[in-house]
């Protein structure tokens, strides 16, 4: 089906109407990972038609994230290629030359209406119980297309169509689909129906990939294609991607975000790469962590599923710490110290924190909630709640008086976790219960219910620290 010695040229073609998210970027993707698969072209294409719509900046953002995730173009914007430019807006000419080769060949015209004409034939259809079809009002003799009016497609057969497609298989549609729609707006701007087809064909466009929107839209292109002769591309529609809650698709009023904001949040890239590719994709088998190489080399079209499958967030963090863990020891330690004060980079510190996020900004988190504040100052507590279930103040006391001892043979300069476990433990050994030692240890030196072992806060906070804060406690 691929055609085996033709080469496999695919694109990404969004609207500069805002941020990227992540259903859009998903589609993108598997258009990039088809492309690379195959040793292909993959095209950035802006289509910026629809002005009325378009957010300044958009374009330098959507840049921004295909290259934060890892996907890089051949042809775009900013790369030269046989196919330039790549933003729709400076290809009018091309759209126009078209329009006149259909013009030409019997399948557009000038269309004539007013907007106060079409109004009355649209209530007349519905006096009628009837559906409005421009097809049915084709001027007799059109003026001459000057650009002052919309260049309006004349569908040459109304017919039923059936296509393939690589995803869902056979499909088609019925002739309600089909009726003259317009080619070029009397803004002299192309509809996106007759542009990206253009640019397709002047593109050499192998595989079309987009979402499933656009399905019923089909016949319509078929028949565009049909009217210029030329043998449609592959089609390839990916599978909605649902948002996270309910049943609805993700999209930016269902809380879809911006797919920077996951920088900003201190996701890896490649993370994200993968998550977005499992977001209707999956190669098969229990293995779901990939690197960039593994998706290109395992992506297949015969994979994609119908089903486009949630957005989860959690599913993105655990993702994301598999990741995390890959990264070298140094790297790790960079990236948790750029957000803590100097007080606080210590490298015992490290794997404490590291055990607890799954994305660097969740460092912040800690550190805004006041997690750390035990280790640059002495924590206030309940006194109370130092002493271990039904323990009693005198044994707790007597407990902690045998830690101090013990903690006071080790070498100040080798105060390290493994170090304090072993003296504490001398101790906890011959105690009816080590909560009776451990649980008041770690509550004297944090002050908090739930925090890491005592023997790593000890160590953080170094060996006069310990034993100040245990002659506290007493
Ligand atoms: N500009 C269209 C969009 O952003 C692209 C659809 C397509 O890929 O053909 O939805």
């Amino acid at each position: 089906m691929e055609g085996q010695n033709k080469k496999i040229i695919t694109r990404f073609a969004p609207s500069p109407t805002g941020f990227m998210h992540s259903g859009n970027l998903r589609t993108g993707l598997f258009a990039w990972l088809w492309a690379r698969k195959n040793k292909g072209t993959f095209i950035l294409r802006i289509e910026d038609t629809d002005k009325a719509r378009e957010v300044a900046g958009s374009i330098e953002h959507i840049k921004e994230s295909l290259r934060w995730i890892g996907m890089d173009w051949d042809e775009g914007p900013d790369i030269d290629g046989p196919h330039g430019p790549y933003i729709q807006s400076q290809r009018l000419n091309l759209y126009k030359s078209y329009g006149e080769k259909l013009i030409a060949s019997g399948h557009a015209y000038a269309d004539p209406y007013t907007p106060e004409q079409l109004d009355a034939w649209r209530k007349e259809a519905e006096t009628n119980k009837k559906p409005f079809l421009y097809r049915e009002h084709r001027p007799e003799n059109p003026p001459v297309w000057d650009g002052s009016m919309p260049l309006r497609f004349k569908v040459p057969t109304i017919k039923k169509f059936s296509w393939t497609d690589a995803v869902w298989g056979d499909l088609s549609a019925g002739e309600e689909a089909l009726d003259d729609f317009i080619l070029i707006k009397s803004d002299g701007y192309p509809t996106y129906n007759f542009a990206h087809i253009v640019d397709d064909i002047e593109m050499n466009v192998t595989h079309v990939t987009r979402g499933q929107e656009f399905i019923s839209s089909t016949p319509k292109f078929l028949s565009l294609y049909e009217a210029l002769g030329v043998v449609p591309p592959t089609f390839v529609t990916t599978p909605s991607v649902m948002a996270s809650s309910g049943t609805k698709k993700l999209g930016k009023r269902d809380g879809a975000k911006d797919v920077l904001e996951y920088k900003k949040e201190g996701y890896l890239p490649e993370a994200m790469m993968n998550f977005l590719a499992l977001l209707g994709w999956n190669p098969g088998g229990e293995k779901e962590v990939f690197t960039k190489e593994e998706l290109i080399e395992l992506f297949d079209l015969n994979k994609i599923q119908h089903s486009g499958g949630q957005f989860g967030d959690e599913k993105l963090d655990w993702l994301n710490k598999e990741h995390m863990k890959k990264l070298s020891p140094d790297q790790i330690q960079n990236n948790i110290f750029s957000y803590l004060p100097k007080e606080l980079q210590k490298e015992k510190l490290v794997q404490v924190i590291f055990e607890r996020i799954s994305k660097w900004s969740d460092v912040k988190t800690m550190l805004d909630s006041g997690e750390f504040n035990f280790i640059t100052q002495q924590p206030e507590y309940d006194r109370v709640k130092l002493i271990y279930k039904n323990s009693s103040a005198e044994k707790i006391k007597n407990n902690i008086l045998q830690a101090i001892t013990a903690l006071e043979g080790l070498d100040e300069n080798n105060f390290d976790a493994d170090s304090v476990k072993n003296a504490l433990m001398s101790v906890a050994e011959k105690l009816e219960s080590r909560g009776e030692l451990l649980h008041p240890i770690r509550y004297a030196l944090s002050g908090l219910d739930k925090s890491p072992d005592p023997f790593i806060i000890a160590s953080i906070l170094g060996k006069n620290e310990t034993i100040s804060r245990l002659h506290k406690a007493v």
